[in-house]
């Protein structure tokens, strides 16, 4: 049976080829395109090598020290209280550390892209396809965002059909956003796919575009009880079992 993610490759190749519509693509970009996990962790790490937490929590800074990616919950208090950390003030003071720092761009920088992410959005753009990365990062973020998409092998936000959409405003919510952006979408362009972490995200990308394959990514959500829809694929990262379906002398990123 064919890769869902080589049929998307073949559907933007033959698209491509009849010169209609470039094919474009959706990404998200949180835990779609790029981890969050270290930045969790370096803030987790931050906090509890703090002076005063080390005096007065020294076994919950332990604790918090030496948490792993696979300790991580999708919000930081739900990681700490999984290790054992039971006190609701230092939980509030974690909480309101991570918030300070997690959607700073200093932090950004120290994203990593999910497995063969990068090199699929590679593949993409030399088959002639067109990315829009569609994330709930405020514009404030754009620095540290592109930093670690560059610094990872993404194709970059260019006037040749990649785009970077983000929000306009930090507390506007992020579905509400990108149903906006997907609305806005002209109907004569050709959305062949759409990636997303979240399931309410994955449905929204669904419901705008039937005809195009949507794709859920099982790395992390924020566990909101949204039923994926039946149409959706599901993928645990980018990494193909096969070989790409065509070779070309283009350059492709060196670490996905
Ligand atoms: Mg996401």
């Amino acid at each position: 049976m064919e890769d869902v993610l080589d049929k998307i490759l073949s559907r933007v190749q033959k698209v491509s080829r009849t010169g209609e519509a470039r094919p474009i693509l959706l990404f998200d970009i949180d835990d779609t395109l790029l981890s969050t996990t270290q930045r969790h962790l370096r803030i987790l790490r931050e906090f509890a090598s703090r002076s005063e937490i080390l005096s007065r929590h020294l076994q919950e800074a332990w604790t918090l020290i030496q948490l792993e990616p696979v300790h991580l919950r999708y919000a930081i208090a739900d990681t700490a209280q999984a290790a054992g950390v039971s006190d609701t003030g230092l939980l509030h003071h974690l909480k309101d550390f991570w918030s300070d720092r997690f959607f700073k761009n200093d932090y950004l920088m120290d994203d990593v892209a999910i497995p063969g992410a990068a090199r699929y959005c590679g593949d993409v753009v030399e088959r002639g396809g067109g990315l829009i990365y569609l994330t709930g990062r405020d514009t404030t973020m754009r620095k540290g965002t592109l930093y670690a998409l560059r610094e990872n092998g993404f194709p970059l936000p260019s006037d040749d059909g990649i785009e970077l959409i983000l929000k306009p405003r930090f507390d506007m919510p992020d579905l509400e956003f990108k149903s906006d952006v997907l609305k806005s979408i002209s109907p004569r362009r050709s959305i062949v796919a759409g990636f997303e972490n979240e399931p309410a995200g994955a449905n929204l990308f669904q419901e705008n575009f039937p005809q195009a394959d949507i794709v859920w990514l099982n790395t992390k959500h924020s566990g909101r009880p949204v039923e994926l829809a039946a149409a959706i694929h599901r993928i645990d990262d980018f990494r193909r079992s096969r070989p790409p379906l065509v070779s070309s002398g283009s350059t492709l990123p060196a670490n996905s």
